[in-house]
C-alpha cells in the first residue's frame, strides 16, 4: 500500500492565504516589467508613440521594448487614433484574439472619446466597443502622458494579474460587451 497521500490542492491564486498573495504579487511583478504592447495606431497620436519608442523617451526603459504586431503574443492593447466605425470590428477582433489577461490603454482625445470628430462615420470612444482600463487625455499627448498612462497599467497589472480572468466584475464587465 502506497503512503503518499492525496490532498485537496490549494486555494491557488484566487485564495487569500500567504503562498497565493505572495505568488501574486510576485508574478504581477514580473508581468508588469515585460509587458509585450500591441500598438493599433491609425493616425497622429501614432505618431507620439513613435518618440514614446525612441531613445529620448524610451518606454523599453520600463520592460516594453517588445513590439508585439501579432494579438495573440501581446497582452496589452494600446490604440491610437481615429477609429472610424469600419474599422470599429477590426479592432473587437484583435482584441478578441489577446489572450488573458490583457489589459487595454485609449491614447489620446479620438481613442478615448472620438476626439474632435463628432461625425457619423467615428466611433465616439474605443469604450463602445470593447472595454478600456486606463484613458491618456490630449490631442496628443505627450510622451510623458503615454508614459504615466503605461506606468498606471503596469499598477493594474500588479494588483490583478492573477485575479483578473476570474474576477465576477470583470466577467461581467466582458458580458456587457457580448464577450464570452
Ligand atoms: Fe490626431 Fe488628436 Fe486624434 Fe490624436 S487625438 S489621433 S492627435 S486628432
Amino acid at each position: 500500500m502506497s503512503d503518499i497521500k492525496i490532498v485537496d490542492a490549494p486555494a491557488g491564486i484566487e485564495g487569500s492565504g500567504f503562498f497565493a498573495t505572495k505568488l501574486d504579487e510576485a508574478v504581477g511583478l514580473a508581468r508588469s516589467y515585460s509587458l509585450w504592447p500591441l500598438p493599433f495606431a491609425t493616425s497622429c497620436c501614432g505618431i507620439e508613440f513613435m518618440a514614446t519608442m525612441a531613445s529620448h523617451y524610451d518606454l523599453s526603459r520600463f520592460g516594453a521594448e517588445r513590439l508585439s504586431f501579432s494579438p495573440r503574443q501581446a497582452d496589452l492593447l494600446m490604440v491610437m487614433g481615429t477609429i472610424s466605425k469600419k474599422m470599429g470590428p477590426v479592432l473587437r477582433q484583435v482584441y478578441l484574439q489577446m489572450a488573458e489577461p490583457r489589459w487595454v490603454m485609449a491614447v489620446g482625445a479620438c481613442a478615448s472619446s472620438g476626439g474632435i470628430f463628432d461625425t457619423y462615420s467615428v466611433l465616439q470612444g474605443i469604450d463602445e466597443i470593447i472595454p478600456v482600463d486606463v484613458y491618456v487625455p490630449g490631442c496628443p499627448p505627450r510622451p510623458e502622458a503615454i508614459i504615466d498612462g503605461f506606468i498606471q497599467i503596469q499598477k493594474l497589472v500588479q494588483t490583478e494579474t492573477g485575479r483578473r480572468r476570474n474576477s465576477p466584475e470583470y466577467q461581467k464587465l466582458l458580458a456587457s460587451y457580448g464577450i464570452q
